[in-house]
Order: structure tokens, then C-alpha cells, then sequence
């Protein structure tokens, strides 16, 4: 309570209007008791040296003759307004105003020793004993041609001054309990005006610290109290502002954050999480282990622990690849969490791979005739005189393989030329049946030649659109591969089958088959079941992938089943003309 500002303010007037009235008082008492009492001494004294110049020619009377003295006193009854006493040189009654029994006795008062000895006026002021109130004794000598002869005492009571004094203190006194009360009342009341504003101001500032900004104070004047109101106001408002903006800004960095395409991981110091955008949440969810906490499935801790610098690295999750770039944040040299950036780079490195193994397939795939072929010019050239069979023999191999690689660069270029979109289509309407047939003669007389016996099943009317010589060249690839598959007295059946909106033609021979784990991948690029046989028959490892690729560029799509050593059935679904899909 005595914390309030009112409660100082008013305890601090009331102790002001206290301390001025005291002192005040104190001085006012004091003169008024000094100056009325100056005047009733000097009166009393005035009257005393009246009595002692009386009385001096008749104690000079008496010291001649004792029975000479008569009686001043008597003779001015209306004079004396108190007791008066005249005394010999040694303190005896010589005459009194207060009866005739007293004549005689000796007076100890202290005012008629001290005149005595001095011989010099005394006053004092004295507590009448029987009557109880104040008396003023005042003691003058009595001298007669200068020599001393008595005293005279004079005592008279004062009390009406003291009671005066007492009376006015008394006055005074009440009035200054009235000024004081007066004083409090309007002290509290300007306590509480001075107050008001600082405990609104207060209250606003606490608001303020609340987070509420709504809030505005009352501006009831134009002193610095109304201007520390409009700065509150003021500050208010731009706090507001500034917070809106603050809050806007952070809004915005915490969508960009969480929306990124790049996954964001925060961590603490301890490398817990503190922050996982939407992106980080798809990307480092690994089923199998759900218990890794962000930090491990990062490998963070590790890299971390040993080197809390930047850092960038590839990290298996699951079955992806991420790149990760790690940046401790620093404050105060100290590092005081850990930012990670994440990029799924599965599919590039796939790519990467890709690329890395075409370049090695494709290399490997030419050093291979090349090796043969040179070996073979080496032996002629050493052998100019080896007689014409082993020559032909000789050359002959370098045509095969001279082949080989003209038709493995061919291929190559036409799947270039399908991957960049570059080999223009030349589209026209294809009647399905003459198709098959023609590509059955064309093979029909090296499949007699291997004892195969090939074949088209069923006649059909569907008319497809498409590249005349790029679908050639997918029945050209799936009836060699049948061929060179399939051993002699096996059987290669070429059918088509109608469908309301598309074409399945479908190419069975009864061969070897391709293992069940092969046959996922006969599509890809190079790829062959057995390397060497494959190799032998002048395959490549592109037929299928052409076929592939053909099929799908005339919106259609390849399938493949096989049962080992039982045979294997191709089938290019292609979409029928004029027909909507
Ligand atoms: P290749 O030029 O080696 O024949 P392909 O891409 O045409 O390459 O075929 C890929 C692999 O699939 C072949 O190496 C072969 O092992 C297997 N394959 C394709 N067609 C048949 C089939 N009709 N019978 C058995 N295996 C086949």
C-alpha cells in the first residue's frame, strides 16, 4: 500500500502542512508569550521603582527615627494591584499591601536576594503555591542619594496572560487540524488526479506485455501526463504494426518452409528435432525402422560429432538416395543447432547409373567385334600365303561381325533418335493383317532354313495408325528374337486380335522361355539372359528396348510372359484407327 503513488503523494503534503504549522505555531506561542510578557514586567518594574522612590525618604526617616516610618503603601491602595512589600537592606517587612501581620518578618524570595547582592532590578516568575497561578515578582533596590536602603517586591499574578497564551495556542491549534483535514481532503483528491494517468498508463503498458494491443488510454489533458498517454498510444499502435508485419513475415518464410520442394530438417543443439517441413516428412519416412529419430536417419550425430562444420553427403534411406547439406547454426561461436537441407536424388543417380552403363555397355558391346576383328586382319597379315578358303573363312567372320556392329549403331541411333524426338513419324494407315504377313515372309525362308516352322493365325480387317517402317521393325525384332530362341522343330505363331478400341498382336513361340527373374528386365537397354548365346546369335540387348519404345510412341504398350524351356509369348497392345481412347 505504501508502494501507491497516491498514498506518498498524501502523506507527503499532510507531513508538509504538519511541519510548516508546527514550526509557525511554535514561533507565534512563543512570541506572544515573550512580548505580552515585556509589557506586564515593565509595567509591574515601573511600579515597583514608583513605590521604592516613595518609600526611600521614609526608610531614611526611620533609620533615624524606627517609629518615623508611615506606611507608603496605605497611601496608594489603587496602585497596587498585586502584593507589594518593602524591605530593609536585610530582608525584613517593613511595610506590606497584604496585611499588617507580615511587618516585621524577613522575605527569602529568590528576586529580593539576588536585588540585594546586585543592587540591581530583578524579575522572576514564579507557581503561586496556595493559589496555584502564575505570579510575576519583580524586586527593585531602594536608594537614597545613592545609597542602598531596601528592596522593594512587588509580585503580581499573571495568570490572565498565561490563560490568554493558553487560549490563542488552543484557537490556533484547532484551526490547524482544520487546514490539516482540508489539506488531506484535497491532497487525496489532487493525488488522484496526478496518479490517474500513471495507473491507466501502467495498466496499458501491462496489456501491452500481455501481447493485447487493442487497448488505448483515455487522453484527459494536454500536460506531460496527456503527452506520456498519446506516447503510450503511439507505441501501442506501432508495436502493433510492427508485430502484424513481423508475424505476416514469419507466416510467409514458415509456408515458403514448409511447401519447398526441398525437405528442411531443423535441429537443436542435441540434434533433437525442432523442425520437419512437409516435404522432410515425405522424404525421411522409412518403414522400416519408424523408431530412427530425424537426427540418425540423417546420419547427423555421426557427422556432427566429429566435425561440427558444414558438410555435404549421400545418405540411403529406405530404398532412396538423399543428398544431404548439413550447416550448424552458430551463435556466439557456439554451435546452437543444425540446419539440413534434403534432396531426394534417387532418380538422378539412377540416370547417372544409366548413363555410366550405357557408356560401359555400349563400349563393351563394340570392343568385342572390334577385338575379334582385328585378330583375325592380324592373322591374315601374317598369313598373305594361307590359301583362299581360310582367307574367305577369315573374312567372312570380320563381315559378321562388321554386322554386328552395323546393326548394333543402328540401333543405337534409333533409340537416340526416339529419346530426343527427333526421328520424324511418317504417319499412315496400316491394315493389320497385311502387316503380320509381311513381316511372316520376310522371315519365312530363314525360318524354313532353321527348321521353324512360322506362321500367321486368323485374319483381321482392324486397320492401326503409325509408321510403317517403325512397326516393321518391331515384328522384325520380336520374329528374330522368336527365331534365333527357338530351336529347330519348334513353332512361331504370329496372330492378331481385335478388340473394340485396340489391336493385340501377339508373338508365341515355343523356345527356351527367359527365367521368371529375368523377365522383368528384357526391356532395358543391353540387357540379356545369357550374354554369351545372345552374343552368338548376333543379338544385342536393344531389340526389345526398341520395341519398347516404338509401342509406346504409337500410344501403345508391350507385355511379356514366358515359361522356361516351354516358350515365350510377346504381345504389342497398339490402339485401333479413328478409334477414341
Ligand atoms: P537381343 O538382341 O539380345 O535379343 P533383346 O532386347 O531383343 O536383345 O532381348 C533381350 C533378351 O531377352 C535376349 O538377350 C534374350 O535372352 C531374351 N529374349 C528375348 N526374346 C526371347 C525369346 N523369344 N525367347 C527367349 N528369350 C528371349
Amino acid at each position: 500500500m505504501w508502494r501507491s503513488i497516491r498514498v506518498k503523494l498524501v502523506a507527503v503534503y499532510l507531513l508538509l502542512i504538519l511541519f510548516s504549522l508546527q514550526v509557525i505555531g511554535a514561533y507565534f506561542v512563543r512570541s506572544l508569550n515573550t512580548s505580552l510578557m515585556r509589557n506586564e514586567t515593565q509595567t509591574v518594574k515601573a511600579q515597583a521603582q514608583l513605590i521604592a522612590s516613595m518609600a526611600a525618604p521614609e526608610i531614611t526617616k526611620a533609620a533615624k527615627d524606627p517609629q518615623g516610618f508611615s506606611s507608603v503603601l496605605a497611601s496608594m491602595p489603587q496602585l497596587i494591584n498585586g502584593s507589594a512589600y518593602i524591605l530593609n537592606p536585610q530582608g525584613v517587612v517593613l511595610d506590606t499591601s497584604v496585611g499588617r501581620a507580615l511587618i516585621g518578618q524577613k522575605r527569602v524570595d529568590s528576586v529580593v536576594t539576588e536585588t540585594t547582592v546586585s543592587k540591581q532590578p530583578a524579575t522572576a516568575i514564579r507557581v503561586d503555591p496556595i493559589t496555584n497561578q502564575y505570579l510575576l515578582e519583580v524586586a527593585v533596590p531602594i536608594t537614597d542619594q545613592g545609597r542602598f536602603q531596601g528592596v522593594v517586591e512587588y509580585d503580581v499574578p499573571v495568570q490572565g496572560i498565561y490563560t490568554t497564551i493558553h487560549q490563542v495556542t488552543t484557537i490556533f491549534y484547532t484551526a490547524s487540524l482544520v487546514a490539516l483535514l482540508l489539506t488531506a481532503a484535497l491532497s487525496v483528491i489532487l493525488a488522484q488526479t496526478i496518479a490517474r494517468p500513471v495507473v491507466e498508463v501502467t495498466r496499458q503498458a501491462r496489456h501491452m506485455a500481455a501481447g493485447d494491443f487493442t487497448r488505448r488510454v483515455a487522453v484527459n489533458s494536454n500536460d506531460e501526463f496527456g503527452e506520456l498517454s498519446t506516447a503510450i498510444n503511439d507505441l501501442a499502435e506501432k508495436l502493433a504494426e510492427a508485430l502484424a508485419e513481423n508475424a505476416r513475415e514469419r507466416d510467409r518464410l514458415q509456408a515458403v518452409i514448409t511447401y519447398m520442394g526441398e525437405g528442411v530438417v531443423v535441429l537443436d543443439a542435441n540434434r533433437e528435432t525442432v523442425f520437419v517441413n512437409d516435404a522432410a516428412h515425405r522424404l525421411l519416412t522409412n518403414p522400416e525402422d519408424q523408431a530412427q529419430t530425424v537426427a540418425d536417419l540423417l546420419g547427423v550425430r555421426n557427422h556432427a560429432g566429429s566435425d561440427s562444420t558444414e558438410g555435404t553427403f549421400v545418405r540411403a534411406i529406405g530404398d532412396n538416395l538423399m543428398h544431404v547439406h548439413l550447416t550448424p547454426m552458430r551463435q556466439h561461436g557456439q554451435v546452437d543447432g543444425y540446419v539440413a537441407l534434403i534432396r531426394d536424388v534417387t532418380e538422378q543417380e539412377k540416370l547417372n547409373q544409366a548413363r555410366r552403363d550405357f557408356v560401359s555397355n555400349v563400349s563393351h558391346e563394340l570392343r568385342t567385334p572390334l577385338t575379334s576383328i582385328k585378330s583375325y586382319l592380324e592373322v591374315l597379315l601374317d598369313n598373305q600365303d594361307a590359301d583362299a578358303k581360310t582367307q574367305r573363312e577369315f573374312l567372312g567372320v570380320i563381315e559378321r561381325e562388321t554386322d554386328r556392329m552395323v546393326r548394333l549403331t543402328q540401333d543405337l541411333l534409333h533409340l537416340s533418335g526416339l529419346d530426343s524426338r527427333q526421328t520424324p513419324i511418317r504417319w499412315s494407315d496400316i491394315g493389320v493383317s497385311d502387316w503380320l504377313t509381311s513381316a511372316v515372309d520376310r522371315f519365312q525362308l530363314q525360318a524354313a532354313s532353321l527348321g521353324v516352322k512360322l506362321e500367321v493365325q486368323g485374319k483381321t480387317d482392324a486397320v492401326i495408325r503409325g509408321d510403317r517402317d517403325m512397326l516393321d521393325r518391331v515384328l522384325d525384332n520380336l520374329l528374330g528374337n522368336a527365331l534365333k530362341y527357338t530351336a529347330s522343330g519348334g513353332r512361331i505363331t504370329l496372330s492378331a486380335i481385335p478388340h473394340s478400341t485396340v489391336v493385340k498382336v501377339v508373338v508365341a513361340d515355343t523356345g527356351m522361355g527367359i527365367p521368371a527373374e529375368d523377365l522383368p528386365h528384357v526391356f532395358e537397354r543391353f540387357f540379356r539372359v545369357d550374354k554369351a548365346r545372345s552374343r552368338r546369335r548376333g543379338g544385342s540387348g536393344l531389340g526389345l528396348a526398341l520395341v519398347r519404345e516404338i509401342t509406346e510412341l504409337h500410344s501403345g504398350r508391350v507385355r511379356i510372359s514366358s515359361d522356361l524351356n516351354v516358350g515365350t509369348t510377346v504381345t504389342v497392345e497398339l490402339p485401333r484407327r479413328g478409334v477414341s481412347h
